[in-house]
């Protein structure tokens, strides 16, 4: 099957093409043709399957049509998602393939001024892409009209409810009106994503990708012990040998992500982080300079990093083991996303065994290991260019600093 033989609009056909995309991937060819229908669909599916599209393909067909003979009056189409990086990204996908329809797509989300965001609700809006949160706000300020939805998609359902989105999809269910479409999508399932789904969607096509092997078959996978304190040294000799790559770095903390991007300063490597502690404005500049390819190193929490779609990442290093197979999943599937290939290593730590176990339960068979010799391990430790490479040292380095510091600031009061 090819984009060409859908029975869709030929302003998205060429979008299509524009974007290089050949042939529907098996998310998009399983729900394109249920969406058009006009059915209510139930999705499991993970990022990097090319899930955006395959919504954001036939809703555009549908509104396209639905536009020729109304005018714009509302919100038709609600997209609720989790994160700021998401919402944006999702906007971006259907202003790439809605450029030759006459369908506007806008984003809202938190963490930036609202009054923009009411100046364009009130020019008109077909699709809305929204974190549930701004949302709620503006219902509430009475700024914003979803009494017109006719289609409503959840996205990234499971990720929602960890951040404790659920109330407000619900009160803002209130709003929105009962008789529409509705598609919901989750990179996981279980019994309180389902009762949040069957309390949404009505007689859903059921659509399930690859259950057995969360991880997209294009991505390469393995782990290395390296302990906690040398990780620092294997991410350093990493990056040296593939100075030309693309590398995201996902840490647990925003606290270990500022460690990391200070021990790679060390050794006179360039990197950026993102995490919720840095403005909007500053996340989406090194997310571009990431993308353009400007900043080749970005350390990136769970959290921060949900969502982000940026193309051609070539390794995912998982500095630390995340704690569970759903993260993992998606860390991991920043990588390979489409058809590219894509390579993901995680270090693994004595202390953090305890995870890879889990997740390879839950995945249901082992993850490649990477053996590295003493040898090897020795050498990674010995070329780095970081000259306090011990942490007793590194510990003594932060004491003294902070003694000078309380010396200067002791010598200011005099
Ligand atoms: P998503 O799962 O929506 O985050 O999409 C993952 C990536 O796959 C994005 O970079 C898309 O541009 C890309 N993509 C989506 N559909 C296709 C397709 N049919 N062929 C090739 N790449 C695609």
């Amino acid at each position: 099957m090819k984009f060409e033989d859908y029975r869709i609009a030929e302003g998205i056909k060429t979008s299509i093409s524009k974007l290089g995309y050949k042939k529907p991937t098996d998310i998009q060819y399983k729900s394109i043709p249920p969406i058009l229908r006009g059915e209510d669909v139930l999705a499991i599916a993970q990022t990097g399957t090319g899930k955006t599209a395959a919504f954001a393909i036939p809703i555009l067909h549908i509104l396209q049509e639905r536009k020729q003979n109304s005018r714009p009056d509302g919100v038709k189409c609600l997209i609720m998602v989790p994160t700021h990086e998401l919402a944006i990204q999702t906007e971006s996908v259907f202003q790439k393939l809605g450029k030759h329809t006459k369908i506007d797509s806008f984003c809202i989300h938190g963490g930036v001024d609202q009054a923009p965001q009411i100046e364009q609700l009130n020019k008109g809006v077909d699709i809305l892409i929204a974190t549930p949160g701004r949302m709620f706000d503006l219902v509430s300020q009475g700024v914003l009209n979803l009494k017109r939805v006719e289609i409503l998609v959840l996205d990234e359902a499971d990720h929602m409810l960890d951040l404790g989105f659920i109330k407000d999809i619900l009160d803002l269910m209130r709003h929105i009106p009962r008789k529409r479409q509705t598609l919901f999508f989750s990179a996981t399932i279980n019994e309180k994503i389902k009762k949040l789904a069957y309390s949404l969607v009505n007689n859903a096509i059921r659509i399930q990708i690859a259950p057995e092997d969360p991880v997209a078959k294009n991505i390469d996978h393995a782990v290395a012990f390296v302990e906690m304190d040398d990780k620092r040294f294997f991410l350093e000799s990493l990056i040296r040998d593939n100075s030309e790559k693309k590398i995201l770095v996902f840490v647990r903390t925003k606290l270990r992500a500022e460690r990391v991007k200070s021990a790679l300063e060390r050794v006179n490597l360039t990197s950026d982080s993102i995490h919720s502690d840095k403005a909007q404005s500053f996340r989406a500049s090194t997310m571009e300079s990431f993308r353009s390819g400007k900043l080749k190193v970005l350390i990136a929490t769970d959290v921060s990093a949900r969502g982000i779609d940026i193309p051609n990442v070539d390794y995912v290093i998982n500095y630390d083991l995340p704690e569970g197979l759903e993260n993992y999943v998606h860390r991991i599937g920043r990588t390979g996303r489409g058809k590219q290939k894509g390579l993901a290593i995680s270090f693994c730590s004595l202390q953090e065994k305890k995870f890879l176990e889990i997740i390879e339960k839950n995945l249901g068979k082992p993850i490649q290991r990477i053996d590295i010799s003493d040898e090897e391990y020795n050498y990674t430790l010995d070329i780095s260019q970081d000259k306090v490479n011990d942490l007793k040292s590194l510990l003594l380095e932060v004491e003294e600093n902070e003694l000078k510091h309380k010396k200067r600031k002791g010598n200011k009061k005099k």
